[in-house]
């Protein structure tokens, strides 16, 4: 066991007898002070709460005069519960019940063999884990998701409102947008991190500004973890989003005019692939491939043909809204019959591939670019990853080809998702992931509903709710009335106009990182039917919220 204990001036002596007494049966980490001189306690506090937030010791122990300024100071740190106790009992129930794990105790209050007493006891009680206690712990934990932003509350009330009203949707509502994810606390902490202050143009060591050692060292960090976790020659974080992305690639290999092959957005294509009021469109001269008109999935006879003919400079694969895996094996054999570029944008898929679900196109593709925050999880941004000869290329595509300085907390932030992707954690999420988003399709359709192409392999599904008489869009409307999040979306040979359009979009990204299991998903996928089946019925769809509420209050947000 190892315990970090500080005082101040006031609490020298109990804490000397305590680290003498301790330290026969745990390794104690004396932080200071030393001798009576007058000190600050928030210096001492921090260190000792920095060691327990950290995970480098089990317990700390603060003392100063009261103990009342030590708890304060501790209690404003991540992952630290620092209890004030008086007595024994106080210790123990504050052990059970909130799982504290910074003891602070006032030399003036007590006496400093009864201060042992109380530490003893402290470290030798364990965590009641029944569950009404492990329920108010979470809740304990929770209270952080708006009090990491508190200040706002004085300084900005206003911007402070919208954020609470975000965190409130977030824990009241079923969101199955399928680009959507819910990050982790680590990665808003490193995107909301003073990283943000920096300029630097440029790359890692060859920047335009000084000072940039700390931004330089979490963009290697990011770099090199991108690298790791995708087995890429090389990896350009900066892009800002994912449309930046697929833009410096463009901007790395073609000229305006140049022909790009690529998914026509209306099948499940992106905006950046060729739409036409995307400067994607209106740059290249794009044309589109298809979908199997019976089958609704990728023909690769009829792209090969296609791509002898029009002979384009990239090959593009990848989607918004495609339910099936992409066989990049047989992509390469095309690009390389047509003698053209691959790129893969695998905004969607990437924690399906990061986490060993679906193949990898990286070892296929000359260009693999992504957003990471959809089944990836990390902040909202983009990522190019290449071979190595096109690396120069693609650096200087991006800066100074398209982009001024970098966002180096959102960087620093996609280094903390890339780490979490390597856990095993994130094998298991992106397993579950494709469980659930199996046992939901499946639950809708056998409600009666077409499933565009018949089922799904991945994150995602499209129900063609024209079948049934109504527009995605008052199908998307309904299921918000219900607390379902799901958007609107164009199937493939949709005769509706994009505003409306003949399908809705499923996914279960966010679900899944919330706990979500299958149970879950066949409970939503009755609601969902339940909602479209009675479209115009107001009572089924307030029903439907009240228990949608009542499910996600049991799967908390990160
Ligand atoms: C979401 C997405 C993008 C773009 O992402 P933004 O970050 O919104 O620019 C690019 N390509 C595909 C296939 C996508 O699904």
């Amino acid at each position: 066991m190892k315990i970090s204990i500080a005082s101040d001036h006031g609490g020298v002596d109990v804490k000397a007898l305590l680290v003498r007494a301790l330290g026969e049966c745990a390794t104690v980490l004396d932080k200071g002070p030393f001798d009576r001189s007058s000190c600050d306690y928030p210096d001492y506090a921090a260190s000792v709460a920095l060691d327990v937030a950290s995970g480098a010791v089990d317990f700390g122990i603060l003392i100063c005069r009261s103990g009342i300024g030590m708890s304060m100071c501790a209690n404003r740190y991540q992952n630290v519960r620092a209890a004030l106790c008086a007595t024994t009992e106080a210790a123990t129930a504050t052990r059970q019940h909130n799982g504290a794990n910074v003891l602070c105790m006032g030399a003036d209050v007590i006496s400093p063999e009864y201060a042992l007493e109380i530490a003893k006891t402290f470290i030798a009680t364990p965590v009641d884990e029944s569950e009404r206690h492990a329920r108010r712990r979470e809740k304990l934990e929770r209270a952080g998701r708006l009090s990491d932003v508190s200040g706002l509350l004085r300084d900005d009330p206003e911007v402070f409102a919208t954020i609470k009203a975000q965190t409130e949707q977030e824990d009241t509502e079923i969101n199955l947008i399928a680009s959507e994810n819910t990050s982790s606390r680590a990665c808003r902490e490193a995107a909301g991190s003073v990283l943000m202050n920096k300029y630097a143009e440029g790359y890692p060591a060859k920047r335009w500004y000084s000072g940039c050692g700390p931004v330089d060292a979490a963009e290697e960090l990011a770099r090199k973890r991108a690298c790791e976790l995708f087995g890429a020659d090389h990896a350009n974080v900066q892009p800002h989003c994912g449309s930046a992305a697929n833009m410096a690639v463009y901007f790395a290999t073609i000229k305006p005019g140049d022909t790009i092959l690529a998914l026509s957005l209306d099948q499940g294509g992106h905006l950046t692939h060729g739409s036409p009021v995307n400067f994607s469109g209106k740059f290249y001269n794009i044309v589109p491939y298809t979908v199997d008109r019976s089958t609704e999935m990728l023909d690769y006879d009829a792209i090969e043909k296609l791509a002898l003919e029009v002979k384009p400079k990239i090959l593009l694969t990848g989607a918004s809204a495609y339910p099936r895996k992409i066989d990049f094996r047989r992509v390469r054999e095309i690009c390389d019959k047509a003698g053209c570029l691959m790129m893969v944008d695998m905004a969607h898929i990437a924690g399906l591939v990061a986490g060993g679900q679906h193949e990898s196109p990286v070892p296929y593709a000359d260009f693999v670019t992504t957003t990471t925050h959809k089944t990836l999880r990390g902040p909202r941004g983009g990522l190019v990853l290449c071979k190595e000869k096109y690396a120069k290329a693609l650096d200087s595509a991006v800066f100074p080809g398209m982009q001024g300085g970098p966002l180096e907390n959102i960087i620093a932030a996609k280094a903390v998702c890339f780490r979490e992707a390597m856990q095993p954690e994130f094998k298991d999420y992106a397993a579950q992931l494709v469980r659930n988003c199996a046992v939901l399709c499946k639950t809708i359709q056998d409600r009666g509903y077409r499933i565009v192409s018949g089922g799904t392999d991945n994150h995602l599904f499209l129900v063609d709710v024209k079948s049934h008489g109504m527009t995605g869009k008052d199908a998307a409307a309904a299921l918000d009335a219900s607390g379902i999040v799901v958007n609107k979306n164009t199937i493939p040979y949709d005769t509706e106009s994009p505003f409306k359009t003949s399908g809705i979009r499923i996914g279960t990204a966010s679900v899944t990182t919330r706990g979500m299991k299958e149970p879950e998903m066949i409970k939503i996928g009755t609601w969902i039917a339940d909602v479209l089946d009675n479209i115009a019925d107001t009572t089924v769809q307030e029903r439907v919220k009240r228990e949608a509420k009542a499910l996600v209050a049991n799967f908390p947000v990160p």
